[in-house]
């Protein structure tokens, strides 16, 4: 999963894209509302974290210009105060979800989760496909009763399949979602990754989970 977060205080930016980072997400950064409307109109993000306050261009307007350009990206939004007005106006332009600032790292990551789950028709934090089980706020995956241990990518590339199950996904949207704007997309690192996932949740089950599309991509079926 790709997030792009648009906030100008550093530090902040800073800390929670390493935080996402740890957590298996691919990050974009924009330090001002100029970067963060070209990044958000142009980078694959499947969240935008939006602060309100934000030099060259505000939050709000970058918000308003996404959703009247048709993109329908999940938006939460970041609030300085906790002012009504801002919520309510932030909401009423298209916003999906918002906090305030100062905020636990855990509440972010909470909030996000469910912004992600919110379009997959998952409803608590737990996927089930087949007698595979994807718990997303624990990463604990288990098939058939055992206990699976991916790496931080692995589980990220699984994850993002679960939730956009049953769907062919295409290596470079794959690679879209997983990596950020400096990596090479004609890396055939997806199929590498899809290997090691094959091996570690399909190998051993007749049923199969991960199906190759043949000259297209693959996808995560049931
Ligand atoms: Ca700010």
């Amino acid at each position: 999963m790709r997030i792009l977060i648009a906030e100008d205080e550093k530090s902040l930016a800073d800390i929670v894209k390493k935080g996402l980072k740890e957590e298996g997400y691919t990050v974009d950064v924009a330090y001002n509302g100029e970067d963060g409307l070209f990044m958000a109109e142009n980078e694959p993000s499947d969240i935008i974290i939006l602060d309100i306050m934000l030099p060259v261009i505000d939050g709000m307007t970058i918000l308003k210009k996404i959703r009247k350009a048709g993109i329908k990206t999940p938006v939460l939004m970041l609030t300085a105060k906790d002012t009504v007005m801002d919520k309510v106006s932030g909401l009423d332009s298209g916003a999906d979800d918002y906090l305030t600032k100062p905020f636990f790292f855990e509440e972010l990551l909470a909030r996000i989760r469910a912004l992600l789950r919110r379009n997959s028709g998952v409803k608590t934090s737990i996927i089930e496909i087949g007698d595979l089980i994807i718990d997303t706020a624990s990463h604990e995956v288990i098939r058939g009763g055992r206990v699976i241990s991916l790496s931080a990518k692995e589980y990220a590339l699984l994850e993002y399949m679960a939730i956009n199950r049953n769907k062919m996904l295409g290596r470079t949207t794959l690679t879209e979602h997983l990596y950020d704007q400096d990596f090479d997309l004609d890396s055939n690192v997806i199929d590498v990754f899809i290997n090691r996932i094959r091996n570690k949740i399909d190998r051993g089950f007749d049923k199969k989970l991960i199906h190759t599309i043949r000259g297209a991509g693959y996808m995560l079926k049931g």
